[in-house]
């Protein structure tokens, strides 16, 4: 499992589903998976407010963790920061 680069600070990549959900305030998406809808808030309370940054293309060669579900990606990363 790699890390992505710039996670030093405050700037947490995240898989399209947790954007859309963090983002939207919207944790509808992960009715069907209690497990998933548990970490994804537990991010969310931890971080506090986040906004997004944008997207950022990952290589395909890449498996990256997104930072709330927890879950391995491959391909773009979005990315969100504390205000
Ligand atoms: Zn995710």
């Amino acid at each position: 499992m790699t890390q992505l680069a710039n996670t030093a600070t405050d700037n947490y990549p995240l898989c399209d589903g947790c954007a859309a959900a963090i983002v939207n305030a919207d944790m509808g998406g992960f009715a069907f998976d209690p497990q998933i809808s548990r970490l994804v808030e537990t991010f969310v309370d931890a971080a506090g407010m986040l906004v997004h940054t944008g997207t950022n293309p990952v290589p395909d060669t890449v498996e990256w963790d997104c930072a709330a579900c927890r879950e391995p990606q491959i391909g773009d990363a979005d990315w969100v920061t504390t205000l």
